[in-house]
């Protein structure tokens, strides 16, 4: 049976049918039973448990969000909800379902015609096919809209790209990869549908990474990798395209903020009640107690936005604008958060034992990734201003 997270202060998750809430109590429990008893385990070895792939598929995670797979209607507000209980365990785990759900079947589904989306959408939400979402490269983060160098240059009926990506999540255990390249036809941003088997296609480990260390993140190169124009993504014509696939998961990586924020204060309000000096319980004192109340604070005010950004999008309305506010505030605030959490737990808050270090670390990545600070408040800004200061 579900039941409401204590760090659901104004009840948000009322909000929600009950069969989504049935849904939120199983992934709760699997979280629990099979996958929190695992992570910091794996963050230690920067080694990511592919057994969770299945079980998680079984959850139907991956089919919730598109007309080929959906079990069953469901909203942006509960997917919301499944990738902050995702996150509030592991923010890794979040990211993974993020990468295979949001941004390679996103890609699929917004840019793939009807062929394209039969046939990689259903063997995805099975888990059978794992994908990527190759867009950053060495040269070229912020920005990807007009820096990119990867080049797809058509040979009859086939496509030969050139060039290498950097730091594409689940790349180094994908069966396919979306590798997005300008046309050197008409200079357009394009995507592929690259199976990571095509000769000329490399991927490697990135290591010592400090932060999301259980999600897998590799360096690519493509040498004249040879992919026909089927695997082409039929409707993704221009950066644009691009850019509605990143809309909708910049909006998700928001909820995953907010849980990483919860995993860690959750862990602080068991910590602070058990942990004694001056002869009480730690979070009887009241400079203790603000910093539970303002992380508490920081996570009701994000929560609110994000279930907001997500109802937008439910009822067509959200635009690129509002999911890069939710994510530079949602992200903002989970920074904040994460390091009063560390305070309140004094020197233990460093180990990983103790269920905040390992949170605390994993937000710089969310911070950074899906777009920066800076860029979703350069977003932002244009649309107050009607003046863009990044082209
Ligand atoms: P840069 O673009 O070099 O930026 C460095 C700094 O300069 C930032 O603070 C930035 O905000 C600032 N800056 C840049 N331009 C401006 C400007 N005009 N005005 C003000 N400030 C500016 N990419 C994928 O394609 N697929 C993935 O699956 C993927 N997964 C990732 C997972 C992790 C763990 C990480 C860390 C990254 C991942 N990325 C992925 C890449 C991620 O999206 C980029 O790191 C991000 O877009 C920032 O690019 P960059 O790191 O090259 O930083």
């Amino acid at each position: 049976t579900f039941t409401r997270l204590t760090s659901d202060f104004y009840g948000y998750e009322d909000l929600l049918e009950d069969r989504e809430k049935q849904v939120l109590a199983d992934l709760r429990d699997y979280l629990e039973r099979e996958v929190r008893p695992l992570v910091d385990d794996y963050w230690t070895r920067a080694e990511f448990p592919t057994q969770v792939m299945k079980p998680l598929a079984d959850l139907k995670l991956f089919a919730m969000p598109w007309a080929e797979t959906r079990p069953y209607e469901n909203s942006a507000v509960f997917r919301g909800f499944v990738a902050l209980e995702l996150a509030r365990v592991d923010a890794s785990i979040a990211t993974f379902v993020g990468v295979q759900n949001g941004l390679a079947m996103g890609a699929i589904s917004v840019g793939g015609d009807e062929t394209q989306r039969r046939e990689w959408l259903p063997k995805m939400a099975a888990a059978d096919v794992i994908g990527a979402f190759g867009l950053t490269e060495p040269l070229s983060g912020s920005d990807s809209a007009q820096g990119l160098r990867t080049v797809a240059t058509r040979d009859g009926d086939d496509w030969v790209l050139n060039g290498s990506k950097r730091w594409i999540g689940n790349a180094t255990f994908s069966d396919i990869t979306i590798i997005w390249a300008k046309s050197a036809e008409d200079g357009q941003v394009k995507g592929f549908i690259v199976p990571t088997s095509t000769p000329g296609y490399t991927a490697t480990k990135i290591e010592n990474k400090q932060s999301l260390r259980i999600v897998q993140n590799a360096d690519i190169t493509l040498d004249n990798v040879r992919v026909p124009e089927s695997n082409r993504l039929q409707n993704a014509n221009s950066f644009r395209d691009t850019a509605t696939v990143l809309r909708l998961t910049r909006a998700e990586v928001a909820w995953a903020a907010v849980g990483n924020a919860i995993g860690a204060y959750e862990a602080a309000v068991k910590y602070t009640g058990e942990r004694v000096q001056f002869g009480k319980p730690i979070a009887s004192h009241q400079l203790v107690q603000n910093l539970l109340v303002r992380s508490l604070g920081n996570i009701t005010a994000s929560m609110g936005m994000v279930v907001r950004v997500s109802q937008l999008l439910d009822t067509g309305k959200q635009k690129d604008e509002h999911a890069a506010l939710a994510k530079l505030f949602a992200t903002e605030r989970m920074r904040e958060t994460v390091g009063w959490c560390r305070e309140a737990l004094g020197g233990n808050g460093i180990l990983l034992d103790y269920g905040v270090a390992r949170h605390m670390a994993d937000a710089e990545a969310i911070y950074s990734y899906e777009g920066t600070r800076e860029m979703n408040t350069l977003i932002v800004g244009r649309a107050i201003t009607g003046k863009a200061a990044f082209v």
